[in-house]
């Protein structure tokens, strides 16, 4: 019997403060939680170029150390867990996007201290998710680490980021759309653990990028506030899954799938939105809907616009459940063929 039927923990973070300008308030928000003055802030050249001395400015009753990192990979949490363990930090921050935010949290959780998430972006739902995504492992799927004990995202900061990663943040979100299609699939064709109120928290999340799409799309900044709080939302979903399957499914398998056929192709918001496109017609699901969500939001609907060969696609189609046998979903269920691959991406228009 899987463990999980019996039960699981839920671990969630304990102070999120969002809104227009809030990094002004970085001070007495990491104060108030209480761990201590050394903090170690981890980021990435472009972040810490543009809004450092601001930050240390804030920061002015800490001491602050800054280790600057460049890809999310083991090497960059190694080299952060050396630098907290040093210099005895009381407790990490991870300020940027999302590679920044990943290193961060593995590094806190490898070494138990607490990590601040102070999200740049709003490229995916790794602000507030208890899992980090690190390149080079056996596993190209994220890793349990845990939650960030504090979340603190300043709309304006993050407005001002590229739209392409608002977009990715919408592709992310509308994944969940059949991420919990596949979780609900496992529960009766597995006997898998299903939470219903954390699979409605994730679906609800979709459903407003469905919903607000034009508006996103226009780039007003309160729907990027809505994007945000979705975005935080689904990882609180993943918490209190205990898994990731309300926020993955086999359209992150095919996202996956992707970052290994052609690295450094898209980003993960895109191939997981570009993925739902698939497994909802798989599913018979409303495919044209998030299809004209993600177009809204000027989000890649096919491989062209994501700048990739066609035939990849189908490879990523094809070669995606290998990626988690264990994780039953509809590709695990289908066993498709590589005609069938076609035909399906095919008929969405995706190839
Ligand atoms: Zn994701």
């Amino acid at each position: 019997m899987n463990p999980i039927l019996r039960h699981h923990l839920m671990e969630l973070p304990r102070k999120i403060l969002v809104g227009y300008d809030v990094i002004q308030e970085l001070g007495d928000f990491i104060h108030d939680l209480g761990f201590g003055h050394k903090v170690l802030i981890v980021s990435g050249a472009h972040v810490k170029r543009m809004i450092g001395e601001n930050i240390d400015e804030l920061l002015s009753s800490t001491e602050v150390s800054w280790c600057l990192v460049d890809s999310a990979t083991m090497e960059q949490v190694k080299r952060v867990i050396d630098i907290a363990q040093n210099q005895n930090v009381h407790v990490l921050i991870g300020l940027g996007g999302g590679k920044s935010v990943d290193v961060a949290k593995l590094s806190a959780y490898k070494i138990n201290l607490p990590f601040i998430s102070v999200p740049t972006s709003a490229s995916h739902d790794g602000m507030s998710s208890p899992f980090a995504s690190i390149k080079g492992l056996d596993a190209p799927y994220s890793l349990v680490a845990k939650p960030p004990v504090g979340i603190l995202a300043d709309i304006t900061l993050i407005a001002n980021a590229p739209k392409r990663l608002l977009a990715s943040g919408c592709g992310d979100l509308i994944a969940k759309i059949t991420a919990v299609k596949d979780w609900e699939l496992a529960k009766e064709e597995m006997g898998e653990y299903f939470g219903k109120y954390a699979a409605n928290l994730a679906r609800l999340s979709a459903n407003l990028i469905i919903e607000e799409s034009k508006k996103i799309g226009e780039g007003s900044r309160d729907s990027v506030r809505d994007v945000v709080e979705a975005l935080i939302s689904a990882g609180v979903a993943a918490c209190i899954a205990g898994s990731s399957r309300p926020c993955s499914g086999s359209e992150h398998l095919f996202s996956h799938a992707l970052d290994i056929l052609a690295p450094g192709v898209g980003l993960h918001g895109e191939k997981c939105g570009m993925g739902t496109i698939i497994m909802a017609k798989l599913y018979d699901l409303g495919w044209e809907e998030i299809a004209a969500s993600l177009k809204d939001v000027y989000a890649p609907t096919n491989a062209y616009e994501l700048g990739i060969d066609p035939n990849a696609i189908v490879d990523a189609i094809l070669f995606a459940p290998r990626i988690r046998p264990m994780r039953y979903t509809i590709l695990h269920k289908l066993k498709l063929d590589r005609e069938s691959a076609i035909k399906q991406a095919t008929s969405v228009g995706v190839i």
